[in-house]
């Protein structure tokens, strides 16, 4: 199969220099080889204009929020843009509150922290374990795994149904799978949401570098993605979305920058008055390279087009799948059906074959890196695989006798400089 590149079909866009790019790798075979980055879905290599953009700030370091100098001034005028620059990027509503984080982690971790008294979670299975995990101290109802869009949606519906009305809920969804790449209903599940009342949090992690995430299109409360994977450096993300839970809950962190005003009291204790904004979230002091880098990878994408990035990355695809449908004992996992629209991540597993050993093969022998294991999304690969709790831990997995179900599987991942 003849795959369209930028010279022989304009829709499609040339890949973006990123860091890496032209790294070379010793072979076991001997030789060397380019290094070919095929796990974008863990971290994505850093746009080389990405970079630029953070050298060309380095010059004028100065603190954010905390000076009176001209440095400090015009880093929290850098730091305050690239909030508008990436609220806009997301869509945000005029009245949501934007708080820069460390990752997609961080983000649902703080909105997991703000969340109102006995708020009911509901969360699918399927979930990356940044998803997955956060709630366990709220009353948290995981779903099973569905087999179509319509079904995650009437499961998430019969779930809603049962619920206490009268209290505030949360249903926490990712946008694009990190282990199938398929997409989710995710207007669909924020329609169904909003019918019983509750609120829904969107997982963009793997969305947002490959899709446009509108939060007022999707009508979702909050959306959260991590910098490293959008083609910022690592170190920074975003929680973005409805400011009135953020505002009555305690500070992610305690600390200065948070607070607007401390107070000893005369039985010797401290008052504090913390403010309303982001910064209620953004105690210490922030990190406004990574709030930058992210601003300028926001930039990076819209200019570009998501358009020409999409129909890159599903050429991308389709030539993987072609090559594996050749090769005997590949199973492609999916969640959805073979023709399920995806982004550009795809996971697979041979049969007869431990996957940390064909993805070692794949490095030592090619210098080509994927990503071998479970994928920090163990419930949703052990469905896909068949498999129980003995297929554990990311890479290792015990070795699957010949003609035996696979313990693990292999993902590999495009983005916009592959
Ligand atoms: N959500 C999804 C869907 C992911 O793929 C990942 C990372 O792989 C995360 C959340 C967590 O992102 P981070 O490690 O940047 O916090």
């Amino acid at each position: 199969m003849s795959v369209p590149t930028a010279a022989t079909d304009p829709a499609v866009c040339t890949p973006l220099p990123v860091l890496g790019r032209d790294v070379t790798v010793p072979l076991v075979t001997g030789g060397e080889v380019t290094y070919a980055a095929l796990d974008y879905a863990a971290s994505a290599p850093a746009l080389q204009r990405v970079w630029d953009d953070v050298a060309a700030y380095a010059p004028y370091y100065g603190s954010v929020h905390r000076g009176a100098g001209y440095l400090s001034q015009l880093s929290t005028d850098l730091f305050e843009s690239a909030r508008a620059t990436v609220a806009a990027f997301l869509d945000c509503r005029a009245d949501d509150e934007l708080v820069f984080t460390r990752s997609t982690t961080d983000s649902l971790n703080l909105l997991a922290a703000a969340l109102p008294a006995g708020c009911q979670v509901f969360v699918f299975e399927t979930e990356h374990h940044a998803s997955l995990l956060p709630w366990r101290d709220a009353r948290v109802t995981y779903l099973d795994a569905p087999r179509t869009p319509d079904e995650a949606v009437a499961t998430l519906e019969g779930a809603l149904a049962t619920r206490d009305p009268q209290g505030p809920a949360l249903v926490c969804v990712t946008g694009a799978s990190n282990v199938t790449g398929e997409l989710w209903p995710v207007r669909e599940l924020a329609a169904a949401a909003h019918a019983h009342g509750a609120r829904i949090v969107l997982d963009a992690a793997q969305l947002a570098p490959h899709h446009p995430v509108s939060v007022r299109d999707l009508d979702v409360d909050w959306v959260a993605f991590s910098g490293h994977k959008l083609y910022a450096p690592f170190g920074s993300g975003v929680l973005a979305g409805r400011a009135d839970w953020l505002r009555e809950a305690e500070p992610y962190l305690a600390g200065g920058g948070a607070s607007r005003t401390v107070s000893r009291r005369a039985d010797g204790g401290v008052d504090v008055e913390w403010h309303d904004g982001a910064a209620r979230h953004e105690a210490g002091s922030p990190n406004v390279i990574g709030a930058h880098a992210v601003a300028s990878a926001c930039k990076a994408l819209t200019e570009e087009g998501f358009d020409r990035l999409v129909a890159r990355e599903r050429h991308l695809i389709e030539k993987v799948r072609t090559g594996l449908a050749g090769v005997p004992g590949v199973r492609v996992l999916s969640l959805f059906g073979d023709d399920a629209p995806r982004v550009g991540v795809l996971s697979f597993v041979v049969e007869g074959w431990n996957s940390s050993h064909f993805a070692a093969a794949l490095s030592a022998e090619y210098g080509i890196g994927v990503r071998d294991g479970l994928f920090c999304a163990h419930p949703l690969v052990r469905t896909l695989l068949g498999t129980g709790p003995e297929a554990q831990g990311e890479c290792g997995a015990p070795e699957a006798a010949p003609g035996e179900k696979s313990l693990n599987a292999i993902r590999v991942s495009f983005g916009a400089g592959t």
